[in-house]
């Protein structure tokens, strides 16, 4: 009950309570300065999201009652990312620690700055991981011991504030749990800034203190710290914080423009044709269909199954479908599957289990399979004459109809062998009929790169008339 009445109830999991830090750890407060900046700001809790990762201070997401998401070991950002690119009106905001973003998810973190994308990442620096027990990270102080370097640390400590400037964070701070309001300050701020804003935020330890015999770390940067107006470099560089602690903001920026190297020639934008083919949706009736395309790397294997799929949904809009794909590691010139299945009912298993359409670009995937072709019994199988080996297409019932065709000879000879892909689609679409011409004209124009779009037309088209011979 006495929960119930916090006055923060409303943004609390209080299921969740008690919650597993420590006593004597500090992340609930920086949690609560977070709750305080979102009710400062008046946002929309509805609209705010945390994502956090692995870790002591990723716990923070799972007692807060907003959306968020738990994601993987230092997964934090790019799965925040996912969320901001999904929906951009969200508040997206990363709460971890300093192993989590700066160490496992380190290149995650460049990354941000770089891209320029409105997510703030809150670090909760406690210097080392903390909840497997206390191993060395990457701000691991030089000599301090952990269980993974019970000597002393040998390796020299990142310093995050330099690290989000160099990347290109626009908004870079550090604060600590032992100065809530400048916290909450530093939050605000944070969550104002229109690009990727960092906050350190510095925390005891208890495993830290312990195993380096502080008495209290809190007690280290109450003394130690100096909340500063303006930041100079020795500020940023700063390495030893039982001198000095500088805490305030070291950058807040417009978001940044995006400059273009002079050698870099810019598109020229609509000085190229566009294309429109017009389509009419219609009810497809299509119950249940597999369809597999498959072939080698390079062949556009998987540009053929979003053509297919897209098609089908330019159709027919209330068709379930879903496209998985396969290939090898050597990517160009391993084998390459592409699964799409369209359904009116919700499709609950994603992969291709016997084909009813099989398009066969080449035979390397049936090969792999010990030479098995796998279709219904009333399915169709198209080939490529020219890349397929015909003695595996011979012992087939009746009821399954098997056609061959040149579709790379003919991309060879009118156009580029790349859009051989198209051309067995504009067979495909005469001889079964079961998607529109114009839907599938339509989906080949949504994925043709800019410069292209005439000639995969063209290609389709070729296949096409093929299909009426
Ligand atoms: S291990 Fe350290 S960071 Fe984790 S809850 Fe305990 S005191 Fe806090």
């Amino acid at each position: 009950m006495r929960i119930s009445e916090h006055p923060y109830a409303d943004l609390l999991r209080i299921e969740m309570m008690p919650n597993i830090w420590c006593s004597g750890c500090r992340i609930g407060r920086v949690k609560n300065a977070f709750i305080e900046a979102i009710e400062h700001l008046g946002h929309d809790h509805d609209r705010c999201t945390v994502v956090s990762g692995i870790g002591c201070s990723s716990r923070i997401a799972g007692y807060l009652r907003l959306d968020g998401i738990h994601a993987t070991h230092g997964r934090a950002i790019p799965t925040a990312l996912g969320v901001k690119l999904a929906n951009p009106k969200l508040k997206v905001s990363v709460m971890g620690g300093d192993g989590d973003i700066l160490g496992i998810g380190g290149n995650h973190f460049l990354a941000l700055g770089r891209h320029g994308y409105d997510i703030n990442v809150f670090c909760l620096n406690n210097f080392g991981y903390s909840m497997t027990g206390f191993q060395h990270g990457p701000t691991t102080p030089l000599g301090a011991r952990t269980i993974t370097t019970s000597a002393g640390n040998p390796y020299v400590p990142i310093n995050p504030v330099a690290v989000a400037m160099a990347a290109g964070h626009t908004f870079v701070a550090r604060s600590t749990s032992s100065h809530p309001y400048h916290l909450i300050d530093c939050m605000i701020s944070a969550m104002k800034n229109a690009g990727p804003s960092f906050v350190e935020v510095l925390i005891p330890c208890m495993l830290f203190e312990r195993r380096n015999k502080i008495k209290s770390l809190e007690a280290l940067f109450v003394e130690k710290a100096k909340i500063k107006e303006t930041m100079s470099v020795e500020d940023i560089n700063q390495d030893d914080f039982t001198k000095e602690i500088s805490l305030g903001v070291f950058r807040n920026a417009p978001k940044r423009e995006k400059h273009r190297l002079s050698l870099v020639k810019a598109a020229k934008k609509g000085t190229g044709k566009q294309y429109h083919v017009d389509f009419q949706s219609m009810t497809s009736g299509i119950k249940h269909m597999q369809i597999r395309m498959e072939g080698t790397g390079g062949q556009g294997i998987v540009q053929g199954g979003k053509t297919l799929i897209n098609a089908a949904m330019n159709m027919d809009p209330k068709l379930n479908s879903t496209l998985t794909k396969k290939y090898g590691p050597e990517m160009k010139g391993g084998s390459c599957v592409a699964d799409v299945l369209l359904s009116s009912q919700a499709i609950d298993y994603p992969f291709v289990e016997v084909p009813d359409l099989l398009l066969m670009m080449s035979d390397l995937v049936t090969k792999e399979r010990g030479g098995e072709v796998i279709i219904n019994k009333n399915g169709t199988i198209v080939a490529d004459e020219s890349m397929v080996d015909f003695s595996l297409l011979d012992n087939f019932p009746e009821t399954v109809k098997v056609f061959k065709m040149p579709a790379t000879r003919i991309a060879r000879e009118n156009f580029r062998v790349v859009v051989a892909n198209n051309v067995l689609m504009g067979f495909v679409c005469k001889k079964t009929s079961v998607i529109d011409k114009n839907c599938f004209k339509a989906a080949i124009l949504k994925s043709a790169p800019p410069g292209t779009e005439e000639m995969n037309l063209a290609a389709f088209d070729a296949g096409y008339e093929f299909g009426k011979t």
